[in-house]
């Protein structure tokens, strides 16, 4: 069955906030990233295996960093909270074949 080309086909509309309702959400391919208040080391979070759970979409939210900095006499216990968007549209793609 081929696919009938849409005439005019838009989409309307703005992002507004909503509950993902997902326990775990996973983006791969991003990483979150913030120096450590204590001891000045990178933090990173990959939230493409280290999920989200819960998040709002299209609102911003604190995600929680710790630092994992074992190089001093105990392990820094730095942390912080990077407000970030999951940010979820709907765009008009190309046509598919
Ligand atoms: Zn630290």
């Amino acid at each position: 069955m081929s696919k009938t080309k849409p005439l005019n086909a838009a989409v309307t509309g703005e992002p507004k906030p909503f509950d993902l309702n997902e326990k775990r959400f996973y983006l791969p391919g991003y990483v979150i990233a913030a120096d450590c208040p204590k001891c000045g080391m990178r933090m990173t979070r990959n939230v493409g295996d280290n999920y989200l759970s819960y998040p709002k979409a299209n609102k911003p939210e604190d995600v929680h960093l710790c630092c994992n900095n074992e190089s001093g006499e105990e392990s820094c216990d730095g942390e912080a909270w990077v407000p970030v968007i999951v940010n979820v549209s709907l765009l008009l793609a190309d046509p598919q074949p």
